[in-house]
């Protein structure tokens, strides 16, 4: 079979949760035994949302080989188990990036490069994944991130237009829009909704099947008025009701036939519906799941997406221990010693959350250290075991003014400090230490008995600064020890107290590759341990 493309656009609203149906088509697609990849484009000029402040884009997603992307790509690895790559996230800034360094090279000399055709060739391109060598797929599920309408996606569009065009009924378009419900009126309103497919069809593109977002049920006499008036059979309207959770989607889509309705477009007899036991498994886990526990996020960010993977990691671990995580978010600007006990209180653990910069760093210190001596599991990520080893040189170590050279670059006691490669650079874009390292760890371990005594892992990193291994024999005399090191470079990536029942940093980001049937071992012995 040759590869099939089904593109996913969006249109009234943004945060429709077109990730969450790009990556439910993409497993309903797998359980048919369909080998598949999922990307997303976005239309921003940015090369990738890197250096992005959460507050603009929610998380930065880290991929194996190292890429910035954007946090869909996370729903997609979380729902498919397929590892993304520098391929699955596409921006603006990037397509332009290789058309102009093109142009400069003298690959164009003589013309005028403009919008149509070099930069929509060039999302062609990638849209159909011309430069990625990789084993033949079966599907790619392109979605476009932004609303239709907006001037900056437009070429994006019009490449889609032309890919329709080409690929005949090897393309299938799918259309996310939203069905509003009135209170006063007492309504749900379809107009947004024809608008938007009348933008889509002036655009040059009918779609194939439209998925209709609502808050409230919608019968069959409003799907049918969608359906007549924007040319898509009945079948090819289906609902996305909210639900209690995002894992209920695919699920919900293939009760409809979503996936079964793509198939037809394709001309694919669509078979069996596939059962799909391990995901069922999981959702009849969590509708079990009753007892509650809560956990701490002790960060800067308040604002859900900021740490979005670590929320999913903690949410999914959870079920398979038959437990509800309940998320407490805990402004570290706002913690002090004073306060701590109070802000603390009645959490079966905490986490401390990775970042960047002074900002709330004090509070996240004050945590440590109250988690440590009041013995209560503490998971720090990245910054946030970074924030562990400095409170432990203060408090245990006697380094009053020890910290981190990202914040005080004058210390004397600088525990952790900027990596040797990281010395040298000067551009912020895409230059830290990106991407899945090796890592040993230390039989006997805590960290080691959690990844079930296996010694070697690998683990995506998003960081500058590191422990001084200056000062490694003192932290492991006074019982703070490095379990996990980097067997290249001897960078420590992970420290733990033993003595204590739950208390582990990771300088990687564990988050980034819990998956719905695989939550991680890191997250599942926190839990443990919480419970
Ligand atoms: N700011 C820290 C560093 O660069 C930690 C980064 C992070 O938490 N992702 O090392």
């Amino acid at each position: 079979m040759n590869t099939k493309y089904i593109f996913v656009t969006g249109g009234v609203v943004s945060s429709l949760g077109k990730g969450i149906i790009s990556a439910s088509i993409g497993k309903l697609l797998q359980a048919r035994g369909y080998k598949i990849t999922i990307q997303k484009f976005d239309p921003y000029i940015n090369i990738d949302p890197g250096t992005l402040n959460p507050y603009e884009h929610g998380e930065c997603y880290v991929t194996e080989d190292g890429m910035e992307t954007d946090l869909d790509l996370g729903h997609y690895e979380r729902f498919t188990g397929i590892r993304t790559t520098r391929h699955n996230s596409i921006t603006t800034g990037r397509i332009y990036k290789t058309v102009i360094d093109r142009e400069r090279r003298g690959d164009y000399l003589g013309k005028t490069i403009q919008v149509v055709p070099h930069i929509t060739d060039e999302i062609k391109r990638r849209m159909l994944r011309e430069d990625v060598e990789e084993e033949e797929l079966d599907f790619v599920i392109t979605e476009v991130g932004g609303t239709i309408g907006d001037i900056e996606s437009a070429p994006f569009m019009e490449a889609i237009r032309q890919l329709r065009w080409q690929l005949g009924r090897d393309a299938v378009c799918v259309h996310l829009t939203y069905v509003p419900y009135l209170k006063a009126a007492d309504e749900l309103k379809t107009k947004p909704t024809q608008h938007s497919v009348k933008e889509l069809q002036g655009m040059g593109i009918q779609p194939d099947i439209l998925v209709l977002r609502t808050e409230r049920h919608l019968d069959d006499a409003l799907r049918l008025k969608v359906a007549s008036f924007c040319n898509v059979s009945l079948e090819c309207v289906v609902q996305s009701e909210d639900m209690a959770s995002i894992y209920e989607v695919p699920v919900s889509m293939q009760r409809q036939g979503l996936d079964a309705a793509i198939l037809r477009k394709i001309g694919i007899p669509s078979g069996e519906t596939p059962a799909m036991k391990p995901w069922r498994n999981f959702l009849n886990n969590w509708r079990r799941a009753t007892r509650e526990i809560n956990i701490g996020l002790v960060g800067k960010y308040d604002l859900q997406d900021a740490y979005k993977s670590i929320r999913e990691s903690l949410n999914l671990a959870g079920i398979y221990d038959g437990v509800r995580t309940k998320i407490h978010f805990i402004n570290s600007e706002g913690v002090t010693d004073e306060n701590v006990a109070e802000k603390l209180e009645g959490l079966a653990g905490i986490i401390i959350c990775p970042g960047f910069g002074q900002r709330g760093i004090e509070g996240k210190i004050v945590a440590a250290k109250y988690t440590r001596t009041h013995d209560i599991p503490t998971f720090g990520i990245c910054l946030g075991m970074q924030m562990m080893v400095i409170e432990f040189a203060r408090n245990v170590l006697g380094y009053e003014d020890a910290n981190s050279s990202e914040m005080e670059n004058q210390t004397e006691h600088n525990v952790i400090d900027m990596m040797e490669e990281q010395k040298s650079v000067t551009q912020m874009g895409g230059t830290m230490r990106l991407g899945a390292y090796n890592c040993e760890l230390t039989e006997g371990s805590r960290a080691c008995e959690a990844y079930g005594g296996t010694t070697k892992i690998s683990e995506r990193h998003r960081h500058r600064y590191e422990f001084n291994n200056i000062y490694k024999e003192e932290y492991e005399v006074r019982g703070m020890k490095c379990v996990g090191i980097n067997p290249g470079t001897n960078l420590v990536e992970i420290v733990e107290i033993p003595s204590l029942r739950w208390y582990i940093g990771t300088q990687f980001h564990p988050e980034y590759s819990s998956t719905v049937l695989h939550p991680h071992p890191l997250f599942m012995s926190f839990i443990k341990a919480c419970i």
